[in-house]
């Protein structure tokens, strides 16, 4: 069995998939091809936000908009402290400070409460400026938008949604991609909307930001790219990814109905045994990942070695709270503790999880993790 079956999805759309690839390479336009433009534009209409700009990779994304927003020195950004590592890598790398959040016991999400007070603490007993939170959309269940915005007011502050796990999901009618002042997605492989390699988006209604974003990911161009007025980056999107995406977009609605029907299977058959994905009810997710905690960390080691001995994979996202990697230390603000993040490092179990799941694999792996957990 594989964790994520790329092959399946590949083998059910090969030849819109092969098509599209095969008019790239005869048209030899590799880079800034028609189709990129074409995605952006489509991207932009899915998600119902007025600009959206691609590049290379979900990480490039997030530094992008920390860079149009020019947060830098003497800037305090906000991140969840349970996310994979870009969204907080992407802080210092703008020369800000991070500062790590608690997460929700429930649906992994940043915990509002913990927000609250980490946001006082940096404002009234440190020298650092308040400017951006980050908020992930984590396995691709849309974060609390209300109350991150309520803070985010409150506080003068800007609102980045990492919508890299969940492109597609829905929060209160509203598309993913759509909730933050800017948002950003990536294309990895094996995000809900993947490519053949790496690729991103970066998202916004707003004019001036949009221009700065398309500015900044071609080396800082004026009216062209030799005409240099920022110091940039060089992220964009290559032709053949956009062509790839353009043809999974025909049927990424029907993927994302047929992983919440996974998500269904396996939440029927594991919820008395295991502390199952908490879905809020005006919300739909993605379905990135498909992660449920144990009871403790050897109950966990039991279950994946149980997995294994039947041929099933699984994965820990994530091992590590973002505060205690070495990257981050002695360069970050300790506001607040994230002992919810602690525990669920050690207990958090990602099941194999994809749109073309047959039910007598999900079985197989709801009888692999019930025999485990006794
Ligand atoms: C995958 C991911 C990213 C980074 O995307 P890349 O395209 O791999 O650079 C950022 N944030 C989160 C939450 C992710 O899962």
């Amino acid at each position: 069995m594989e964790f994520r079956d790329l092959k399946r999805q590949y083998q059910a759309h090969r030849q819109a998939i092969d098509d599209a690839m095969q008019e790239v390479i005869r048209g030899t336009h590799f880079i800034g091809g028609p189709q990129v433009g074409q995605l952006e534009e489509r991207l932009a209409a899915f998600a119902g936000v007025k600009h959206c700009i691609a590049c290379g990779n979900g990480t490039d994304a997030l530094q992008l908009a920390l860079m149009a927003w020019k947060i830098g020195e003497g800037d305090a950004v906000f991140v969840p402290d349970f996310t994979f590592f870009s969204s907080g890598e992407v802080v210092p790398l703008v020369g800000a400070v991070p500062v790590f959040v608690d997460v929700d016991p429930l649906t992994y999400n940043i915990d509002c409460n913990s927000l609250e007070k980490a946001v006082e603490f940096v404002a009234q007993r440190t020298a650092y400026q308040p400017k951006a939170i980050v908020a992930v959309d984590l396995f691709g269940q849309p974060a609390e938008y209300d109350r991150i915005r309520a803070i985010a007011d409150r506080y003068d502050m800007l609102v980045l949604e990492d919508a890299a796990q969940s492109f597609g999901g829905l929060w209160k009618e509203k598309r993913t991609c759509s909730l933050g002042d800017i948002s950003t997605t990536s294309f990895f492989p094996s995000k809900p909307l993947g490519c053949y390699g790496d690729g991103g988006a970066v998202f916004t209604d707003n004019d001036v930001w949009a221009e700065r974003l398309r500015s900044l990911h071609v080396h800082g161009k004026g009216g062209d790219k030799y005409d240099n007025i920022r110091i940039g980056m060089n992220s964009r999107l290559d032709t053949l990814q956009a062509a790839v995406l353009l043809a999974k977009m025909d049927f990424l609605e029907e993927e994302l109905t047929a992983c919440a029907r996974v998500a269904d299977r396996y939440t029927a058959r594991l919820k008395d045994a295991v502390q199952t994905p908490h879905i809020l009810e005006d919300r739909y997710s993605a379905w990135a990942q498909y992660v449920v905690c144990l009871k403790d960390n050897e109950e966990r080691n039991r279950t994946i070695a149980c997995m294994k001995e039947a041929g099933i994979p699984s994965a820990v996202y994530y091992k590590k709270p973002m505060h205690l990697q070495t990257a981050f230390s002695g360069k970050q603000i300790e506001a607040v503790s994230c002992a919810v993040t602690e525990g669920i490092c050690k207990k958090c179990l990602a099941l194999p999880f994809h749109p073309y799941m047959e039910d007598a694999e999900i079985d197989a792996v709801c009888e692999s993790v019930k025999k485990a957990v006794g």
